[in-house]
C-alpha cells in the first residue's frame, strides 16, 4: 500500500500517520522528520537544508527526489509507506510516479486534509507552545511563509491529482478519531 497525506503545516498528517502506523503497520516517511534529523546529525544533507528549513523554503527537488528514492528502496519488504509531506511540487509528483513505477509498486491512496487557514494557524503556534521539541520554523512569520509557499507550490499539486487520480478530501477539522476512523474506512476499502 502506497498512501499520501496531503495538506498544509498543521493539518494533521503527522498525527495521522502515527495512528496508520500503529494500526496497519506501514512506515511513514517525513521529508520533514528526515530533513529534521539530517540537521540534527550534522550529515552533509543537513548541512545543505539547514538555512533553507529554518527560514520556510522548500529544499530542491533534486536531492528530496534523492533521499525518497533510497526510502523506497528500504522500505521494499513493507506492508506500506504512507508519504507525509512530499509530494510537495508537481516534480516531486511525477518522479514519485517514476520511482514507483520502477520499484513494481504503485499509487493506491491519496488522501488530502482539509484545514483552514486560521485553524492551522492556531494549532501550530499551540503545539509549538507545548512541544518539548523547537522547531526553528514554528514561529509567527515563518510559519505564515509556510502558508504562502504550500498555497503556491503544493495546492496545484491537489489539482494534478484529483484530475489524475481519485482524491479523497477528508475534513481536518473533525476530531483525531473522527478523522483516523475516515482513513481507516478508506484504506479498508482499498
Ligand atoms: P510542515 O509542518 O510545514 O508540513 P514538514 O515537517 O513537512 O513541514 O517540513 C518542514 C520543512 O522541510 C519544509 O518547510 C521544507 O523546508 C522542508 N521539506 C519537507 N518536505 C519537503 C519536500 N517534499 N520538498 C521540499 N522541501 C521539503
Amino acid at each position: 500500500m502506497n498512501l499520501i497525506l496531503l495538506g498544509p503545516p498543521g493539518s494533521g498528517k503527522g498525527t495521522q500517520s502515527e495512528f496508520i502506523v500503529k494500526k496497519y503497520g506501514y512506515c511513514q516517511l517525513s521529508t520533514g522528520d528526515i530533513l529534521r534529523q539530517a540537521v540534527a546529525n550534522n550529515t552533509s544533507t543537513g548541512i545543505i537544508v539547514k538555512d533553507i528549513l529554518a527560514i520556510g523554503k522548500l529544499v530542491g527537488d533534486e536531492l528530496i527526489i534523492k533521499i525518497m528514492e533510497e526510502k523506497l528502496s528500504e522500505t521494499q519488504s513493507m506492508p506500506g509507506r504512507i508519504f507525509d509531506g512530499f509530494p510537495r511540487t508537481i516534480l516531486q509528483a511525477k518522479s514519485l510516479e517514476d520511482l514507483l513505477h520502477r520499484n513494481q509498486m504503485k499509487l493506491d491512496l491519496i488522501i488530502e486534509l482539509s484545514v483552514d487557514e486560521n485553524i492551522l494557524i492556531d494549532r501550530i503556534t499551540k503545539r509549538a507552545s507545548e512541544s518539548s521539541v523547537i522547531r526553528e520554523d514554528d514561529s509567527i512569520q515563518v510559519l505564515k511563509k509556510r502558508l504562502d509557499i504550500y498555497n503556491v507550490e503544493t495546492k496545484p499539486i491537489i489539482d494534478y491529482y484529483s484530475s489524475h487520480y481519485q482524491l479523497h478530501k477528508i475534513d481536518g477539522m473533525m476530531t483525531v478519531d473522527a478523522v483516523s476512523k475516515k482513513i481507516e474506512v478508506l484504506i479498508d476499502s482499498n
